[in-house]
């Protein structure tokens, strides 16, 4: 097959175009063509008044021939390329009679991964889950957000799927992932009922409750594989001896032996690093970022992005990504954009308030939200003890639980009193969509100076490049405090721990992970780390 690379054509374009546009760049007739597929789609809205869509194709050619022939004639064209080879092919087999079992802790993307990957060789895991399974988890997180009770293990950060099932479910990822690692997790997504099209759009997203059966369904192929799932079970302790891990102990007592061990347990399992902290294992601190929500109407970024474009089933709701950096040498970006959906509240310790965004398939909320976060680094910010990211996020959530009135309501501020320091203000049209809900108040208290001065002034700034983004309306949440981990737990390139043998930390929470398919990756990664490992490979 050959892949074609950056065909453009305009948004409204005819579907025939495309046909058109094959025999145009090969030179070749329509009869030549025996079918084409469309590997991936984005598009270029940086001119509203012209948005060209911009595809991958892989084309197969009636003549075998043919194809040889044209790849030696555009040799060196790089947008006509052999079309690589990306199915996954797994590192070995379990033998029948192997009695040891990994052991998974964490069931978030990376665990799900590397556990399904690791089933799907023979080896049967045993994953570990705190939370509750998917389906109790919701209630238990709607149980927060409708009526203030937080179940502390079992929330928007823990519980089956992991801190990404209440979210909007982007799946796109900047990692270079030479090997497609991504096009595993896509396809497994996509046999457990995600829709077909996040194979090739170039920004595919699943939404909310689409991702809840998803789990459910690759739980399943676990479990038929002779994998087991424990929920509700918190992974307290693990042994070591002699720099190799040998087993875990459970909160309810019970200890599992295995010297395979994947930690997959996300950046809001602050117990569990200080657990490991306190054994010995090699962590160190992380930069990460805060900062507050910010909550447009949808119509008003879908209208700066793409004017009268606005609407277009193709392009559905506008999204965007921004950087500034500030006079005082911080940097502020947009993070985890949420078009059409809800601000969340994502707490997972008691007299907290920590905000992030979700969103259904359809992206149809009024509002569009992102996190607006300045980077910290611990040289800076938090010196001295490598989980002292950790007692700065908790400082900022409890402040925030005081601005917003003790009661998990959310401390927020208009976009044009913040900018003018004026403390009390009242709603414009902008309404708030965090549950349970928010008190206005003055948000320059809560966050550092640095902080607060470099927001106020990349807010401005976001407006040169999306038009009403500083509207006085706009409304400001926080606080955003969970953007990625605090800590690093490094390994080695077996991917495990660099002092600790036969761990292999992994996903968001060890630092090789900031988002659901980027943590999917890890895991498969990890899970053939493991494989090999057992198997006494390379
Ligand atoms: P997690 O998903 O955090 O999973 C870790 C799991 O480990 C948890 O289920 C936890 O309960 C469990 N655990 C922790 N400690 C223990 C223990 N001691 N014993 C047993 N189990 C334990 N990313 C995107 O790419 N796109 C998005 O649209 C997006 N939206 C988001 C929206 C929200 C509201 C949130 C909170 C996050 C969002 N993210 C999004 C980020 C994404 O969810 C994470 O990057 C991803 O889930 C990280 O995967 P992980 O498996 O490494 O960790």
């Amino acid at each position: 097959m050959i892949r074609l690379t950056e065909i453009k054509l305009p948004l409204n374009h005819a579907p025939e175009d495309l046909t058109s546009a094959i025999t145009t760049k090969l030179k070749i007739s329509a009869e030549q063509i025996a079918t084409f597929v469309m590997f991936k789609r984005g598009y270029d809205a940086r001119n509203k008044r012209n948005i060209q869509l911009i595809y991958t194709l892989d084309i197969t050619l009636s003549d075998n021939t043919l194809t040889d022939k044209l790849l030696s004639q555009f040799e060196s064209d790089q947008h006509v390329k052999v079309t690589p080879d990306t199915s996954y092919k797994y590192v070995g087999e379990a033998p029948a009679d192997l009695t040891e079992r990994p052991i998974v802790i964490g069931f978030g993307p990376c665990g799900l991964l590397a556990g399904l990957t690791l089933a799907q060789m023979g080896f049967k895991p045993i994953i570990i889950e705190r939370g509750n399974e998917v389906r109790q988890r919701t209630k238990d997180t709607f149980g927060f957000w409708r009526q203030r009770k937080l179940n502390t293990e079992s929330n928007v950060q823990f519980g089956e799927g992991g801190a990404g099932t209440f979210s909007d479910g982007k799946l796109y990822s900047q990692v270079k992932d030479p090997n497609h690692y991504g096009r595993k997790v896509m396809t497994e997504f996509v046999r457990a009922g995600a829709p077909d099209e996040i194979l090739f759009v170039s920004k595919p997203h699943i939404g909310t409750y689409k991702l809840v059966s998803m789990v459910e369904k690759m739980r399943a192929e676990i479990i038929e594989l002779g994998g087991e799932i424990r929920f509700g079970t918190r992974v307290d302790d693990i042994h070591i001896t002699d720099n190799q891990i040998t087993g875990v102990t459970l909160n309810n007592g019970e200890k599992l032996d295995s010297n395979h061990v994947v930690l997959a347990v996300g950046h809001s399992a602050r117990d569990t690093f200080q657990m490991i902290y306190d054994k010995g294992i090699y962590v160190e601190a992380k930069p990460f970022s805060i900062g507050f929500r910010i909550e447009h109407k949808q119509s008003t970024i879908d209208q700066a992005r793409f004017g009268d474009n606005a609407g277009n089933e193709i392009l559905g709701a506008a999204d965007y990504k921004l950087v500034h950096h500030c006079k005082n040498g911080r940097s502020v970006y947009s993070f985890c954009m949420c078009p059409g959906g809800t601000v969340v509240a994502a707490t997972s310790e008691e007299n907290r308030v920590v905000t992030n965004g979700m969103s259904q398939y359809s992206r149809n909320e009024r509002n569009a939200n992102s996190a607006i976060v300045v980077g910290i680094d611990p040289a800076r910010d938090y010196p001295n003890h490598p989980l002292a990211g950790i007692d700065l996020q908790r400082e900022l959530e409890s402040l925030a639980f005081e601005l917003g009135g003790r009661d998990y309501n959310a401390p927020a501020q208009t976009i044009g009193d913040f900018l003018k320091g004026k403390p009390d203000s009242q709603l414009g049209d902008v309404k708030p969509s965090f549950t349970p809900g928010i008190t206005l108040t003055d948000l320059s208290k809560a966050l550092p100076d640095f902080a607060v001065e470099a927001i106020r002034e990349a807010i401005p700034a976001f407006n040169k490049k999306i038009q009403g983004f500083g509207s006085d309306d706009g409304l400001l949440t926080g606080v955003e405090t969970r953007t990625s981990s605090p800590i690093s737990i490094k390994r080695n390139k077996e991917f495990q721990s660099i002092n600790t043998k036969g761990l292999f930390p992994a996903g968001e929470g060890a630092g090789y992970a900031g988002g659901i398919l980027s943590a999917g990756i890890d895991g498969i990664k990890v899970a053939e780390a493991v494989a090999k490992s057992i198997l006494k490979l390379d």
